[in-house]
């Protein structure tokens, strides 16, 4: 099934890419540097958009995700690329309700892992594994940067972020909340108080 599924999935992204290739018009003349000269720091979750949520089309704005939308060192990584070598001049860090990162700990992801690799499921309460074939102890050497509250987890984030030495202070740093319930971006001010440029 899992097989079937990956070819259906690998001929649905080539058949849609297709059709954008198709229409891809005067974006072969898009710019490197992001023309509107900002980034945003937001999660991995398939529900939350940015290119729509924030309106940006291709070219306009660098978009940093991954599991949480946290400040980790790769994303600081980029940011700073983002600026030095691209030219951003704003940064906005989004995280969201709803957030899977809340739903786990360090502990919990670990101990599922070293396990078995399996997709786990949850059941509202807790997380538990399919199979025990035997997983891998490395996930309890990882930081997995979970979320327990994520008005705390903005402002920890763009703290961290304004903070760091390669990061200059005229940059604003913006700090949200996207509400997966109404798609409406919420500024968390304490985060937006702590990213005001100096
Ligand atoms: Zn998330």
């Amino acid at each position: 099934m899992a097989k079937q599924q990956n070819s259906l999935i690998y001929d649905e992204v080539l058949a849609a890419n297709a059709h954008y290739a198709d229409d891809f018009g005067d974006k072969s003349e898009l710019a490197l540097p992001p023309a509107r000269g900002f980034a945003i720091l937001t999660c991995m979750d398939a529900r939350l958009d940015p290119a729509k949520y924030a309106g940006l089309a291709e070219g306009d704005a660098h978009v940093i995700r991954n599991a949480g939308g946290r400040a980790s060192d790769d994303a600081i990584r980029s940011l700073v690329i983002s600026h030095k070598l691209l030219g951003t001049r704003t940064w906005f860090v989004i995280h969201h309700t709803n957030c899977g990162m809340e739903l786990f700990s360090d502990e919990v992801i670990g101990t599922l892992l070293e396990d078995d690799l399996e997709t786990a499921s949850f059941d509202g309460k807790q997380w538990s594994n399919p199979k025990h074939r035997g997983g891998h102890a490395h996930g309890h050497f990882i930081k997995w940067h979970t979320i327990s509250n994520p008005e705390e987890s903005v402002v920890q984030d763009v703290r961290r972020i304004r903070e760091h030495p390669l990061v200059p202070p005229y940059i604003p740093i913006f700090g949200f909340i996207y509400d997966v319930k109404t798609g409406k971006l919420i500024e968390v001010e304490t985060a937006s108080a702590a990213g005001r440029p100096a």
